[in-house]
């Protein structure tokens, strides 16, 4: 007898929309029926890309050799940038060779995931984590084993907490930093010491470093790839989204040891052919041009940050650690469930933030995106004047402290 299949792979079938990207669809949906929405869901700068920058994409689109495929892992004088880049900034020694340029972060996550993990394989995911990941680790056949880090310790694990989670079939350790959804960053001794421990337990780490310039405060960013002990077993992945405004261009990459670098490229030899050679162009442009636009952007993203940290902490029920990068403030938000709000009693935040949708017309992520309920994840990369709109009508919803 044959037995019927599924329509929908079992593999395919698993995996859960972006909830962020859900949020952002719903506000955006709501904002085309002529709602006024203010979202604090994106995690889209909303500064336009760079002149120079379209400039040079321009450029690219009218020389009819862009027209055409680039090599599957890239033009070879973005990986030549990127290899330099990367040897700058996160003290990692790379090679062009090393390089695969990607169609976003989010392929490089994909495809180091794909690349590394055989069904079974454990990955140790600091929580609260980056949507993305454990679906991603899921298509790979990967295990998730979340360790969570709350608001009393500043968002960050320990490596304490790692020592009592990793197990035998723990493959990967997944670091990010400046972190996305916490804007937690990890200081030179705590990123050295989980360095150790991947290193002694002999681990690969991924380390996602898309918003290694957004740091605030002279706080510096610190790459894990850094320490030499774990420079076989240690994968980079970056992209110019968020330091460049650059969401819309889809360009990524990933930096490793050359075998691994080189099976991905072959697997992306099938799945994508090459990124856009527009967009290369685009990104060489970013890389190597003036880096006052990037100041400029990281300062405003400073501005208000402060601004929305002093804010959110006189909204009742919300405590809000000052984050330290990327462009994120995520609200300790347990003080506000359980208690009567416009006739209802919320209990977990994605209800929470459903009600602050739908009667303050505010989109908010809940942390149930990002692992427990408790939080919500408020993105403050949108101009002055509605983010104070936005938590104006929050404080008017919840009440003041
Ligand atoms: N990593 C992290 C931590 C992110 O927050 C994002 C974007 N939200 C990405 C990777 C992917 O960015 P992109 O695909 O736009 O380059």
């Amino acid at each position: 007898m044959v037995l019927p299949s599924a329509r929908i792979s079992a593999r395919i079938g698993s995996i859960s929309e972006s909830a962020t990207m859900k949020v952002d669809a719903k506000a955006k949906a709501l904002k085309a029926d002529g709602e006024d929405v203010v979202g604090f869901g994106a995690g889209e700068p909303d500064f336009p890309t760079p002149e120079h920058i379209v400039e040079a994409a321009a450029d690219a689109a009218r020389d009819p050799k862009n027209h055409k495929y680039t090599p599957a892992a890239g033009l070879p004088e973005l990986r030549e940038a990127i290899a330099e880049k990367t040897t700058r900034d996160s003290g990692y020694a790379a090679q062009a060779s090393q390089v695969l340029v990607t169609n976003g972060g989010k392929q490089a996550v994909y495809t180091a995931f794909a690349t590394l993990l055989d069904p079974g394989d454990e990955v140790l995911l600091p929580a609260p984590y980056w949507t993305t990941y454990p679906e991603a680790i899921k298509l790979a056949g990967g295990v998730t084993n979340e360790v969570f880090a709350g608001p009393e310790q500043g968002y960050k694990v320990t490596v304490d907490q790692l020592q009592a989670a990793v197990t035998d079939r723990t493959k990967v350790l997944m670091f990010v930093s400046p972190s996305n959804p916490t804007g937690a960053v990890y200081s030179p001794e705590e990123t050295a010491a989980i360095g150790r421990f991947a290193a002694e337990r002999g681990l690969w780490v991924i380390t996602d470093e898309i918003y290694e310039k957004l740091t605030y405060d002279g706080v510096p960013f610190t790459s894990i790839a850094a320490a030499p002990e774990l420079a076989d077993q240690v994968v980079i992945l970056s992209g110019v989204a968020k330091t460049y405004a650059m969401t819309g261009w889809r360009l990524g990459w990933m930096v490793g040891p050359a075998d691994v670098v080189k099976a991905a490229a072959t697997l992306q030899t099938h799945l994508t052919s090459n990124v856009s050679n527009v967009s290369q162009r685009a990104g060489l442009a970013a890389l190597t041009g003036p880096t006052e636009p990037v100041e400029q952007m990281r300062q405003a993203f400073d501005r208000r940050r402060k601004d929305i940290v002093e804010r959110l902490n006189r909204i009742a029920g919300f405590s809000t650690p000052v984050p330290q990068g990327a462009f994120y403030a995520y609200v300790d938000a347990r003080g506000a469930l359980g208690a009567d709000i416009a006739g209802t009693t919320p209990t977990t935040t994605a209800e929470l933030a459903e009600l602050i949708l739908e009667q303050a017309k505010v989109a908010v992520v809940p942390g149930e995106a990002f692992g427990p309920s408790g939080y919500l994840r408020l993105s403050y990369a949108l101009g002055d004047e509605d983010l104070a709109r936005g938590i104006d009508r929050i404080e008017e919803l919840l009440g003041s402290k």
